[in-house]
């Protein structure tokens, strides 16, 4: 036993259960050199995995003892999706879950597998790693199994995108002096803007890493992000800056209209001026409000 933790706050998706389907040891088929556990060598599949049964059930006793969690999470030391019974677990968690929404963390190494697309296909938020768009990158950071083509993954993405009918969220995580720079953030941004996710989750290191590698500072991660046309950035700041921003409504839609805000944007940039203008938009419609996974974003209606 010892499968479930939480529940975490999580700032992107709400208060949140967590399912380790590996507790005792880290199995993943990457070594990324920004892992919070420690490094290791890749592997295929979870050894010694739990019974789908024995996690459902531990679930179901958390889900009583905590009715106010937002959502599910399936996660592992390491990569869910080589857990051997996950559609059995999926399949279980969606019977139990009531209105809870049901959440995987994935590094996107195993998208190819038809068989896991179809058990993704039944998670209500799908989020899935992409930190690289060319093989240099992806070596240097995510250190994969020998057998882990990136040109395949980005390919199975796609394809995956496209019958994917729920919330889709893409995390790149970036690190300093390997993909923060605006080669790589471009070509990923191009990809990403083909696949169309909901959201995008842009963030640096923000705990003590696997390897010896730095995160990105904040100002910089701002400037990448405007590569991101036209998408659903989500960035988490730490230091929020000490001047909030007056908008008028023209400018208030122009930016929006470039890049939809994020409920932390608004709370953490906008003057107070700017909410009464935001207010102002949302009553003529001419914005509106939107929970994309649990991140409340401000978006032009189109
Ligand atoms: S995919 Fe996740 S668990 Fe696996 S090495 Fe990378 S950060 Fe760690």
């Amino acid at each position: 036993m010892g499968y479930v933790f939480g529940p975490v706050n999580s700032r992107r998706f709400g208060l949140s259960l967590g399912i380790d389907l590996s507790p005792k040891e880290k199995s993943c088929n990457f070594d990324c050199v920004y892992c919070e556990l420690k490094g290791a060598k890749p592997v295929k599949s979870i050894p010694n995995p739990p019974k789908a049964q024995d996690v459902i059930d531990e679930v179901k006793t958390a889900l009583k003892k905590f009715p106010n969690i937002k959502v599910i999470t399936i996660t592992s030391n390491g990569e869910p999706t080589l857990y051997s019974e996950l559609d059995e677990l999926v399949d279980g968690l969606n019977k139990i879950k009531g209105d809870k929404k049901l959440l995987i963390l994935s590094n996107s190494s195993t998208i190819c597998d038809k068989s896991i697309q179809d058990t993704l296909s039944k998670m209500d938020i799908v989020k899935l790693s992409l930190d690289c768009a060319t093989k240099r990158c992806f070596k240097r950071i995510d250190r994969p199994l020998k057998e882990i083509d990136l040109d395949n993954i980005i390919e199975c993405l796609m394809e995956f995108g496209k019958v994917f009918k729920n919330t889709l969220v893409v995390e790149v995580l970036l690190v300093k002096g390997i993909n923060d720079n605006i080669e790589e953030m471009q070509k990923i941004a191009d990809i990403l803007q083909r696949l169309k996710p909901d959201r995008v989750d842009l963030g640096t290191i923000d705990r003590p890493p696997a390897y010896d590698v730095k995160p990105v500072k904040e100002e910089n991660l701002e400037e990448l992000a405007k590569l991101f046309k036209g998408l659903n950035i989500s960035l988490i700041r730490k230091n929020t800056p000490l001047k909030k921003v007056d908008f008028t409504k023209d400018e208030l839609v122009e930016l929006i209209s470039h890049r939809p805000q994020s409920g932390f944007d608004i709370e953490h940039f906008f003057s107070a001026k700017s909410k009464k203008v935001l207010e102002d938009l949302l009553k003529e419609e001419k914005v509106q409000k939107r929970d994309i996974g649990g991140t409340v974003f401000y978006t032009i209606p189109r």
